[in-house]
C-alpha cells in the first residue's frame, strides 16, 4: 500500500526529485515488509527510518521534517494517509456484514471480481471496499456494481 501512494506521490513529483518514505522508526522485519522496501529501494525511492519528531514551515513552499536526531529534511510536499474507518459501522454490523482491518483502514471484505460480500444481494463500491480511497477506484468499483445488474 505504501508503494502504490509512493508511486502516486512520485507522479506528482518534478522530473529529477527524490521521494522519500518516512516510516517514523524501524518498519517491520517480516518478510513481506522487507520485500516490499526492496522493492521500493530498487525503483529509486528513499526510505528514512529514523523517527519524525514534529514538522515545520519552510519559507513559502514545503516543510521541513525534523527527524528524532535533529537532523531535517526539506521536501516540497508530504503525502501522509491516514487510517480510514467506516461511517455506518452499526448498519454494516446490523446486516451481518463481514468487515476486515489493516494498518491503513476498517473495510467491509471485498469479493473479487464483483465487489460481492458475505451477504447475498449487498455489494460494496468505493471508500467503504479499499484502503486505497481514490476517486477512480471508487467510480471503478461502482461502475462494475452497475454493470452486474444488467
Ligand atoms: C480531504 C480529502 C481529499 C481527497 N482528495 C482526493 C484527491 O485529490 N484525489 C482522489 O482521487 N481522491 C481524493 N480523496 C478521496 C475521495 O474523496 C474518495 O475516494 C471518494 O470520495 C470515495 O467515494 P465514495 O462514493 O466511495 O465515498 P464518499 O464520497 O465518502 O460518499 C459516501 C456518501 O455516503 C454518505 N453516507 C454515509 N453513511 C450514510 C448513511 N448511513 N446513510 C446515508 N448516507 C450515508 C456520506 O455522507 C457520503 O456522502 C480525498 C478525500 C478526502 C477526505
Amino acid at each position: 500500500m505504501h508503494r502504490k501512494l509512493a508511486s502516486m506521490a512520485k507522479h506528482q513529483s518534478t522530473e529529477g526529485s527524490t521521494v522519500t518514505i518516512f516510516t517514523d522508526g524501524l518498519p517491520s522485519i517480516g518478510p513481506q515488509v522487507q520485500k516490499g522496501l526492496e522493492a521500493i529501494r530498487a525503483l529509486g525511492f528513499r526510505i528514512e527510518e529514523r523517527r519524525v519528531k514534529r514538522l515545520e514551515a519552510a519559507g513559502d513552499v514545503g516543510m521541513n521534517v525534523v527527524l528524532e536526531d535533529g537532523e531535517k529534511v526539506y521536501v516540497g510536499f508530504l503525502v501522509h494517509k491516514p487510517a480510514t474507518t467506516l461511517v455506518a459501522e452499526d448498519l454494516v454490523n446490523q446486516v451481518g456484514i463481514e468487515t476486515e482491518q489493516s494498518p491503513m483502514a476498517k473495510t467491509i471484505k471485498r469479493h473479487e471480481p464483483w465487489g460481492t460480500t458475505n451477504v447475498k444481494g449487498v455489494y460494496v463500491a468505493g471508500d467503504a471496499g479499499t484502503p486505497m480511497t481514490i476517486v477512480t477506484g471508487a467510480l471503478a468499483t461502482g461502475n462494475i456494481w452497475i454493470h452486474t445488474r444488467w
